[in-house]
């Protein structure tokens, strides 16, 4: 046991004081199961960080790898590329639209959140336009944590303690924002306001995941699609979470039908077993890039694991893993049994007020002040299963593995029954009803 290297590490965004009194350490997984320092078995409900797509132990990834590791483990990603990050690409390229064929890879989501600002402000660059530097983003998204990534995050808590962050950010109200000032009109406003010709791409996620897992209103998309278009500003989608499989597609793109000029993907695009990301650009964009030696075109930009082999070759068999065993429509149909069935729980306690489903990303709103949703929070995690929330946002997200069986989502359903009746009864017990 190494609870005593606890102090000799920062575990993301937890507070560590308090993270050391009851930590929780993954000793093993199987399947939508991990087993934790006590030998407990825990139903991990979010698939780790929306990345264990396939679950645990998933042995095609698993001989993908070792298979990799016997031919070629590192190459050059500066001087060369490999096969299977050749592969990967010509791969992605048969799953995205005509016109959007080249992927340059990273190892992490917040990577090719940078990779695609970049690609935008010296794509404009390189194209008639050098004063389109802006990019617009939306307050309550999560963007990444490096300095790019992080100016568009639109999280005052993620980004207050490294303030002042790069020039150039704009935010914008999301859709679900109160009062209606996140609506489509509020972006138009902003990039009129601002002058179209300053800005080089608007950022957004499909489903916006860390504010709650909100869908756009119907329209938005395609009314922000037009926008870019008319002002020539490149569109971009961070699909970090929303790609491979989560909202029961290949892309949040297909289930919206309105694709971007870059897509960003990361997480789940190897379930886990490597670190991977990718900024998939249309063709003019690419295009842009290339060019003879004397042009001295290039991207300027590279990261070293950047598509290194293993990560790559754990891409494929997931994607092919994902195909052969139909789990883009398992998820469509897990997170509806999931959503229906605590829709079914919720009946009778008017706290919870709202569940959305896209695909197997869910989440449940709880109308409570924040001491006894910290408390119902404290009730949820005492059930053996993993959640985002429900404290301090308000909000609790679900992701189980694309692979949960249906009896698997009946007892987390009944997992989150049982944290609900604890809350109601321990609360009734601490203020009993006047006599
Ligand atoms: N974008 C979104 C929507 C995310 O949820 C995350 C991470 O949680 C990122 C980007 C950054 O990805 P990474 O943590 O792999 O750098």
């Amino acid at each position: 046991m190494h609870e005593a290297a606890l102090s000799k590490t920062l575990v993301d965004l937890v507070q560590m004081q308090e993270f050391e009194r009851n930590p929780l350490i993954l000793e093993r997984g199987e399947g939508v199961w991990v087993w934790d320092q006590h030998g407990r078995k825990i139903m991990d409900s979010i698939s780790g960080v929306f990345v264990v797509n396939l679950g645990h132990q998933n042995r095609r990834v698993i001989d993908a790898i070792d298979d990799q590791h016997g031919r070629i483990a590192f190459a050059s990603p500066t001087m060369s590329t490999n096969e299977r990050m050749l592969e990967l690409a010509e791969t992605i390229d048969s799953l995205t639209p005509p016109g959007m064929t080249t992927a340059k890879f990273h190892s992490g989501g917040s990577e090719a959140i940078e990779a695609a600002i970049k690609a935008a402000r010296q794509y404009h660059l390189q194209s008639g336009s050098p004063g389109k530097y802006k990019v617009i983003s939306r307050y309550g998204a999560y963007h990444g944590a490096t300095f790019g990534a992080l100016s568009a995050t639109g999280i005052a808590m993620f980004r207050t303690p490294f303030e002042p962050l790069a020039p150039g950010f704009v935010h914008v109200p999301p859709p679900h924002a109160p009062g209606g000032i996140g609506s489509l009109e509020a972006m138009r406003y902003t990039i009129e306001a601002e002058g179209p010709d300053t800005i080089a791409a608007v950022i957004l996620e499909p489903v916006m995941n860390m504010a709650g897992a909100w869908e756009p209103p119907l329209g938005y998309l395609e009314g922000v699609r037009d926008l870019c278009d008319q002002h020539g500003i490149v569109l971009i989608y961070d699909e970090i979470v929303t790609a491979f499989g989560r909202l029961g597609e290949w892309f949040g793109a297909d289930h919206f039908g309105v694709w971007p000029d870059i897509s960003c993907v990361g997480k789940g695009i190897t379930g886990g077993y490597a670190p991977l990301s990718a900024a998939i650009m249309r063709d003019h964009i690419a295009e842009s890039f290339r060019g003879t030696r004397e042009s001295g075109r290039m991207f300027r930009h590279g990261i070293t694991y950047g598509g290194n082999p293993i990560s790559c070759s754990a891409a494929l068999a997931v994607i092919a893993e994902i195909s052969d065993r139909s789990l883009l429509d398992a998820a469509k149909q897990m997170g509806k049994r999931l959503s229906e069935g605590l829709s079914m729980v919720a009946t009778g306690y008017e706290f919870v007020t709202g569940i959305r489903a896209t695909g197997l990303l869910v989440a449940v709103d709880f109308d409570l002040p924040a001491e006894r949703l910290g408390r119902l929070g404290e009730n949820l995690r005492s059930q053996a299963f993993l959640s985002f929330g429900p404290y301090p946002s308000g909000v609790m997200r679900l992701a189980p593995p694309l692979t949960i069986t249906p009896e698997e989502v009946d007892q987390l359903v009944e997992m989150v029954a049982a944290g609900l009746r604890t809350f109601v009864g321990t609360s009734l017990l601490e203020s009993p009803p006047p006599a």
